[in-house]
């Protein structure tokens, strides 16, 4: 057997939730909207119709680039992509090409065996949305409520080796939209599309082989940035794009599928080609779309009708000033001011609701002397509706138990371990199905302790640790 691996790279597409559209004043809100309602000249591609850009768009999309490490361009251009397809009526898609807003970021991810790995950011770039086209028999109706809207793209270098560092790239992207509060990045609604392009490489005692007649793709991706080719310079001559795939999950299994499917092939001695493939849930395989037979040509140049950006360092600075505090940096700040362990931050920060609802709680439980790991460990451990029970409450609750000196988790679970482990008949009576036996642990546990349990969480122990052992 050869020894393979995989060089997976990733563009992922943002909506932004700004107000207006980008080239035109329509309402960029479109989402079960009546269709072709959210038109006007501009972005129905009329001729003498002219594009303003959106100014809150280009802010957004700069506090992605910064919140992804990248370098802020001081001159940045759109460019018009050439296409004949009626999801643009213009002919054409503004977009970024050869002078993206954003470039030369840096995102660390996990792999599956827990190692943190950079991943290089190509390039962030502004562009615009394109209509929605249903097809119904003969028919395809068209939708151009979304034609026009903000659009971010994000594209890695081809830095990805496993699915687990996908999924935790995208999440994170996904992470910080919602941080920076410039999209639900919501992969349902389609606010968030990931495409992943997949190809396989054979390594020889640790090092890349050089696949036959193969040098480097550098591609459209480094353009312009020399710097970033250096690692590219041994890819697999072919690469296949997964396209149209709207969940993690999905994404995760179709690379996972692709991986093997040409791993395979080139076992058996066969060619890989350059193509787009599907997802095929049902199956549970990826399917060929498209065959690239060569490049599209796009003819990009530079859209007349907009004129080229100019950022200083200034605009640069006041965005930055006012861009959210970014997850890592509160995960930092949480470890560094209430002592937590990182993997307790990184629990809190998932959302910024979440982190906001812990630091409410712990600026209210100071007046009680309570500790702040104390109410990040209860935060993390008891599932409760955070909308019902407000932080002052949730610190009253605390504060009540304590007071009447209710165990805290961490001991109550060496009982529960230990009257597992003293009442076997118990447990097996348990496990046959005897539900009762349960409450007979829970007694147990209540006698251990002179009554200081609180019974309902000594049950809800219970039932977890014995469904989870074998
Ligand atoms: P396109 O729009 O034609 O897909 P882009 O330059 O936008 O081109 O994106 C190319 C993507 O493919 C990048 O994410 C890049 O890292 C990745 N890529 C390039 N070569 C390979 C390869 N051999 N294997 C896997 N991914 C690759
Ligand atoms: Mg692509
Ligand atoms: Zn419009």
């Amino acid at each position: 057997m050869n020894n393979y691996e995989p060089i997976i790279g990733l563009e992922v597409h943002v909506e932004l939730s700004t107000r207006s559209k980008m080239f035109c004043s329509c309402s960029a809100d479109y989402f079960g909207k009546e269709s072709n309602t959210h038109t006007c000249p501009v972005c129905l591609g009329l001729p003498g119709a002219l594009p303003v850009p959106n100014k809150a768009a280009l802010e957004n999309c700069m506090k992605l680039g910064l919140a992804l490490g990248c370098k802020i361009s001081d001159e940045s251009r759109f460019e018009r992509k050439n296409y004949f397809y009626p999801d643009l009526p213009k002919g054409y898609q503004i977009s970024q090409y050869r002078w993206p807003l954003c470039k030369s970021g840096i995102v660390k991810v996990r792999n599956k065996i827990g190692e943190v790995r950079e991943i290089r950011i190509n390039r962030v770039h502004q562009e615009e949305d394109t209509g929605k086209l249903t097809h119904s028999g003969e028919n395809t109706l068209i939708d151009y409520n979304r034609s026009g809207v903000p659009l971010v793209e994000i594209v890695t270098e081809p830095d990805f080796r496993d699915t687990e560092e996908i999924r935790d790239y995208a999440k994170k992207i996904q992470q910080i939209c919602r941080y920076l509060g410039i999209s639900n990045a919501d992969m349902e609604k389609g606010d968030m599309r990931l495409e992943a392009n997949v190809s396989v490489r054979k390594v020889t005692a640790g090092h890349p082989e050089l696949v036959e007649g193969s040098l480097a793709h550098a591609g459209p991706t480094s353009v312009g940035d020399s710097s970033s080719t250096t690692r590219n310079d041994m890819l697999p001559p072919y690469r296949v794009e997964l396209k149209n795939i709207n969940s993690f999950r999905f994404m995760v299994a179709a690379v996972e599928y692709e991986i093997r499917r040409q791993i395979e092939a080139l076992d058996k001695g066969e060619r890989l080609i350059q193509e787009t493939r599907g997802w095929n849930e049902n199956k549970k395989q990826t399917y060929t779309q498209r065959v690239k037979e060569e490049a599209n040509d796009y003819r990009y140049f530079a859209d007349p009708d907009l004129t080229e950006m100019i950022v200083d360092s200034d605009s640069v600075k006041k965005t930055k000033e006012e861009m959210q505090e970014l997850p890592v940096d509160k995960q930092k700040r949480f470890v560094a001011s209430y002592g937590l362990s990182e993997t307790q931050a990184i629990m809190l920060t998932d959302t910024r609701e979440f982190a906001d609802y812990f630091e409410e709680a712990v600026r209210v439980g100071k007046e009680y002397s309570l500790q702040p790991t104390k109410v990040a460990n209860t935060l993390i451990n008891k599932k409760f509706n955070r909308d019902e029970i407000l932080p002052a409450k949730f610190v009253e609750m605390l504060v009540g138990e304590q007071e009447k000196g209710v165990l805290p988790d961490e001991e109550l679970e060496k009982i529960i371990a230990q009257a597992i482990t003293d009442n076997p008949q118990a447990v097996a009576d348990y496990k046959k199905g005897k539900e009762s036996s349960v409450q007979f642990l829970v007694g147990q546990v209540m006698k251990f302790t002179h009554g200081k349990a609180d019974p309902n969480r000594a049950k809800e122990l219970l039932t977890e640790k014995l469904s989870s052992r074998v």
